[in-house]
């Protein structure tokens, strides 16, 4: 077996993943490419109040590398950022990461079949594959609000947390309800003079348990891992996302019924005041927009303290937001929980493939890949948790895992020698995209409301078939489908 040269892009749950898994390959011929200071990708650049993963724990959590610690059933950021930080030192990733190492251009030499990849320091480094682990949600998106420079107090996009911001008995105004909003809006309610949220859509929210594990369960966990595998592989928590995959590919089946009927039982059975269950009902379908997931945010909606303003804003003034109907919310901080834009992957980096494709050009349309994993003319590009790829509500590590076993299998085939460069074939990749969005218009996503599953062309970007379809197609690639060069 030939020795490749890696490098991988980003140290986030991807990129670690990817370094933990060549080192196990007895592969040490890589490095670690990370924009910023620190790992942990979202969960270094997400420090909100509230930041909570809404897959549960011991689910969210790498499958070699259980953690008997966790303090609850679902946990916070800090939390989770710390678990990456101990699993790439324990696995040994740390020496390989290039940290404030900025990827600017990678470019491919067909002759040699080798990708020059450069950063933004003047260093430049020759290898053989690119692994693209640059995360989904990470260039945030700021309203385009007249007025928004002229505000006085803090304002700050969710993804860049204003540490200075004072919070304690400050009248807060938060824009957006998306997983980012209503999670700020519950950590809040407790310390804010007053919150108002500035809802322009509300969502549905899937009522779930959460609780804290006693120190004589963790104690239990670290004697017992077959005790976590217990909670990560537990028969409900499966069943319930085989349930929910179906239902989002069924949408008139019973799955997707029972989905929606328990998030308007929740609405109905949770807000007391009708007004205020009326504007926090949403006109579309359950599950269209991501599902929020949580224990709290209808009693912390309900607070004194809290205001669902669901008018339009015309504008942000010096000391708060006026709205459409001359409505003025006086603010001393306002949050712009307002989303990222979801199409960037790697990019603003440059990617040159063969024949001097851009990625800019094979995304003329949208961002898209084989099985969201590999691009025709990028050959020895692998992209994890890529455009396409399974984004609903479950564990992307999980799904990060199993891209892996699938890019590994075509990387062997390198190795064996008879080819140096792997890429989709262009009918290959066409078929997919066929087959992707005749069934991608089908899902709940494509039902019927705004969100950033969708492409510029409304298509949702999001993998359309059940989750047990994803892990079969990540068993074995299917080698026809690719073009393997000398
Ligand atoms: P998001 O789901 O895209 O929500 C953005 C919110 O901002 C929406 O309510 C949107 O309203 C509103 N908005 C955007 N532009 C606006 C404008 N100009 N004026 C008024 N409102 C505006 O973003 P997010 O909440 O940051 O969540 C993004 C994703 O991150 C989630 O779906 C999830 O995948 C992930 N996330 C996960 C967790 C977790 O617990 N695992 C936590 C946080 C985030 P419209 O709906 O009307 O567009």
């Amino acid at each position: 077996m030939k020795e490749k040269r890696y490098v991988i892009i980003g140290a986030g749950m991807a990129g670690i993943l990817a370094g933990i898994k060549l080192l196990e390959r007895g592969e040490k011929n890589f490095i670690i490419l990370e924009k910023t200071g620190a790992l942990g990708g979202t969960w270094r650049d997400n420090r909100y109040p509230g930041l909570t993963c809404d897959v549960p724990a011991h689910a969210y959590t790498y499958s070699f590398a259980p953690n008997p610690d966790w303090s609850s059933y679902y946990c916070g950021g800090a939390e989770i950022r710390r678990y990456f930080e101990k699993v790439a030192a324990d696995f040994g990733v740390m020496p390989y990461i290039r940290f404030n190492s900025e990827v600017t251009s990678s470019v491919f030499d067909e002759a040699n079949a080798t990708w020059t990849v450069s950063v933004a320091d003047g260093s430049v480094h020759e290898v053989d594959i690119v692994i693209a682990a640059s995360g989904v949600l990470h260039h945030p998106k700021i309203p385009n609000i007249p007025g928004l420079d002229s505000f006085k107090g803090h304002a700050f996009h969710s993804a860049r947390w204003d540490d200075s911001a004072p919070l304690d008995g400050s009248r807060i105004g938060i824009v957006g309800c998306g997983s980012t909003g209503i999670q700020i809006l519950t950590a809040l309610t407790g310390r804010a003079k007053q919150i108002v949220a500035l809802q322009r859509s509300p969502q549905w929210v899937m009522p779930v348990p959460q609780f804290d594990y006693m120190e004589e369960e963790r104690e239990a966990f670290r004697r017992d891992p077959k005790l976590i595998d217990e909670i990560r592989y537990n028969k409900d928590y499966w069943a319930a996302i085989i349930r929910f995959t179906e239902g989002i590919t069924n949408i008139d089946g019973p799955e997707m019924a029972e989905i929606e009927e328990l998030c308007r039982q929740h609405l109905e059975d949770s807000i007391k005041d009708p007004v205020l269950r009326e504007k926090l009902r949403p006109n579309y379908r359950a599950a269209c927009k991501r599902l929020i997931y949580s224990w709290c945010y209808y009693d912390h909606v309900q607070k004194p303290n809290v205001y669902v303003e669901t008018g339009s804003i015309d504008r942000v003034e010096p000391d708060g937001v006026r709205m459409k109907d001359g409505t003025f919310h006086p603010l001393d901080v306002l949050v712009l929980a307002t989303g990222f834009h979801a199409d960037r992957f790697i990019r603003p980096a440059s990617v040159i493939g063969r024949g001097g494709k851009t990625l800019d050009e094979a995304w003329a349309v949208r961002p898209t890949a084989y099985y969201a994993m590999a691009l025709p003319e990028f050959p020895n590009f692998f992209l994890l948790n890529g455009p396409t790829g399974p984004v609903g509500n479950f564990s992307l590590i999980d799904i990060a895992e199993a891209q892996w076993g699938y890019i590994t299998q075509l990387i062997d085939r390198l190795k064996e020698g008879n080819a140096r460069a792997v890429e989709p074939t262009t009918d290959a990749m066409a078929d997919y995209e066929e087959r992707r969005i005749a069934a991608a218009k089908k899902t709940i996503f494509g039902s019927g409301c705004t969100s950033w599953y969708l492409d510029d062309t409304g298509v949702p970007a999001s993998w359309p078939w059940s989750y047990q379809n994803f892990v079969d197609s990540m068993a074995k690639p299917n080698f026809e489908d690719y073009r393997f060069a000398a």
